[in-house]
């Protein structure tokens, strides 16, 4: 069955081999005589399931032994409550705010702590990702809080910064949702990480939270049990019933990252490698054009989401509609920015941004 390409920003296309084995795998799990949802998170299959999925998530992310992985549920959102709970104190949190996935966080860590802006691109129409030679840090911050991958503006952060070296103290955090297991992580300049699953992992509701066993005893007191890191990591995230069909496709999905080749690469560097290729592909065609453009920086680009805009934006409705007759799926940009949006995670293949690419050209021929 051939399907089409689809461009969504999430819940987004997962590969097709994961769907495939989930789907022979949906009422009998290796001879078990149960389907992964049908079984206790507490017996030994389900165990299995688990362990291996977050031995594989280290794996492939590299993640040094002084983080606790948690396998959690709430998505990004609920991050953006849970990581003031288990880290503020109550004090000052400073923020770098590229897009609006740092702002939604931003404005809500003032539930729970008091949160600064030590930069931000909104002038911008966020643009770009703010230099660090730019940011005012607080001395007393417990924490710096940035988004590393801006979904909707499509703004990536492509070099952690290195907060140390600016003088702060403060541990850093990443809300990596929509490029986590993208590219990899330089953990020693990294306090937490959290993403939810649904760009490039599986299903929506699974959160990871990836956090240095040093941090996590200083929940406030109001803090949910459920949502407590030092509870959950000492329960290996099993405190309450964990999300375990999400756990689930994670692993198959973590096992099939680990198959990747590319150029003599594997896994993680194949993948980033692949990402790389596919998004300068369709920066490069978007850049040559002078019937769409790109706006963002060049240097803070997105390798996982491709906002564009046609020049002529009467030409919007025709353009998806034709896009949907070529089986390119899910192109309109979101609402808060217009134009169109093509998310390009692990899933799509170099192949559909080919696809992609020839549609452009073709529209623009048809339409100049
Ligand atoms: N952060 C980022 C970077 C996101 O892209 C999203 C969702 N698109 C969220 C947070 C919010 O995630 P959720 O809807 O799962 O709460």
């Amino acid at each position: 069955m051939t399907r089409p390409y689809n461009f969504s920003a999430g819940p987004a296309a997962m590969p097709e081999e994961v769907l495939e084995l989930a789907a022979a795998e949906m009422l009998d799990w290796h001879g078990s005589g149960m389907g992964v949802m049908e079984m206790s998170h507490r017996g030994s299959e389900f165990i299995s399931i688990y362990e291996q999925a977050a031995s594989d998530f280290r794996e492939l992310l590299n993640i040094p032994q002084e983080f606790k992985i948690l396998f959690m549920q709430g998505g990004g959102l609920g991050e953006n409550a849970i990581v003031p709970l288990n880290l503020s104190k109550g004090g000052c949190v400073d923020f770098v705010l590229s897009g609006s996935w740092g702002q939604k966080s931003y404005k809500e860590a003032a539930k729970y702590a008091k949160p600064l802006i030590a930069a931000s691109s909104e002038e911008a129409g966020f643009t770009f990702f703010p230099n660090p030679s730019t940011w005012s840090l607080n001395d007393s911050s417990s924490y710096v809080h940035l988004c590393t991958n801006e979904t909707i503006h499509g703004v990536e952060c492509h070099t952690l910064p290195d907060l140390r070296s600016m003088g702060s103290k403060a541990p850093l955090v990443i809300d990596f949702s929509s490029h986590v297991l993208s590219r990899s992580v330089d953990w020693s300049r990294v306090g937490a990480a959290f993403a939810g699953a649904q760009k490039n992992i599986g299903p929506a509701g699974l959160t990871l939270v990836v956090v240095r066993e040093a941090l996590i005893d200083q929940a406030l007191d109001i803090c949910p049990s459920a949502f407590n890191y030092k509870l959950v990591a000492g329960a290996d995230s099993m405190y309450n019933t964990p999300p375990t069909y999400g756990i689930y496709i994670a692993g198959l999905t973590f096992q099939w990252l680990k198959r990747q080749v590319e150029n003599g690469k594997t896994g993680l560097e194949a993948i980033e490698l692949r990402n790389k290729t596919k998004s300068e592909l369709l920066y490069n065609f978007l850049d040559s054009s002078s019937f769409y453009e790109n706006k963002v920086d060049h240097l803070s680009r997105s390798r996982m989401n491709i906002p564009f805009f046609l020049k002529d934006e009467s030409r919007n409705e025709a353009f998806l509609k034709g896009a949907k007759e070529q089986g390119l799926l899910q192109l309109k940009g979101h609402k808060s920015v217009g134009g169109m949006r093509a998310s390009i995670y692990n899933a799509m293949p170099l192949k559909g941004v080919q696809v992609l690419i020839e549609y452009l050209r073709e529209f623009e021929r048809a339409h100049s």
